[in-house]
């Protein structure tokens, strides 16, 4: 980390700032707690700035081990890991935290585009993605939009569209008779489908109103994200595709 990086990180503003990890997280207030696995100093500490400033609790680790050892431990609203990492690194977390059945929204932050496409691949129920070097605003902003999906539903009640009925206010989605688990990004599109059924949405209303912006992976978030949902719905899918226009939910 080098003296410029460091000071082009301090706000000339700023009061003292709390150094120890564990002061930082217990002044969590109203926006809840983040953790920040990153391995990279400077990346860290602009970071914590920035989040800090947007009123969130930040606590950062820079080892893979720990920093899922310490999401287990401390129950933030909110995970943002770098994939690159040593002892275990971003994708391992975010599997191993799924699979122990905790579904916090994770944003990842990545050094090379194509780790996106990879973990897109994985099914991980990542939220978002940004590639380095990113406008630490731009993830105060992703963030939010993550946290508003995660906690509002899109429509209220329980909606029914051909075969699949979906429940807003309890999260729950059943099709063709069998209750079927998603992710909350899953959740989001199916509810953004089924809100206007047979209206045709483009990937980019999609991305827009699901993710709350518009990536430059040319709807394929959207398209890889479609192809689980309707695995998961398996026979009794609603969604329909329009050829080079979009998806619909079907009546
Ligand atoms: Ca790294």
């Amino acid at each position: 980390m080098s003296d410029a990086a460091q000071a082009t990180s301090e706000p000339a503003s700023s009061g003292p700032r709390a150094t120890d990890a564990r002061a930082t997280a217990l002044t969590a207030e109203t926006r809840g707690l983040i953790v920040v696995v990153e391995d990279e100093r400077s990346i860290a500490e602009l970071e914590r700035l920035y989040l800090t400033e947007a009123g969130f609790g930040v606590h950062i680790e820079s080892d893979g081990r720990v920093g899922l050892a310490k999401i287990r431990q401390l129950k933030p609203v909110a995970v943002i890991l770098d994939v690159g990492l040593a002892s275990l690194d971003g994708i391992e977390i975010c599997r191993a935290m799924r699979e122990s059945g905790d579904w916090t929204p994770v944003i990842f932050v990545t050094a090379r585009d194509d780790e996106i496409d990879r973990i897109l691949g994985l099914e991980l129920g990542a939220d978002d993605y940004l590639t380095k070097p990113f406008s630490p605003r731009e993830l105060v902003a992703r963030l939010r939009s993550v946290l508003r999906r995660h906690q509002g539903p899109t429509i209220a009640g329980p909606v029914v569209v051909g075969a699949v009925s979906l429940d807003a206010a309890s999260r729950r989605v059943v099709a063709g008779g069998i209750s079927v688990e998603l992710t909350s990004t899953e959740f989001d599109l199916l509810a953004t489908l089924m809100a206007t059924p047979d209206r045709v949405f483009t990937r980019e209303n999609l991305m827009s109103s699901v993710w709350g912006h518009v990536d430059y992976t040319g709807g394929r978030t959207v398209d890889v994200h479609i192809a689980q949902l309707r695995a998961k719905l398996g026979s009794a899918s609603n969604i329909r595709t329009s050829r080079g226009v979009g998806y619909s939910a079907q009546s």
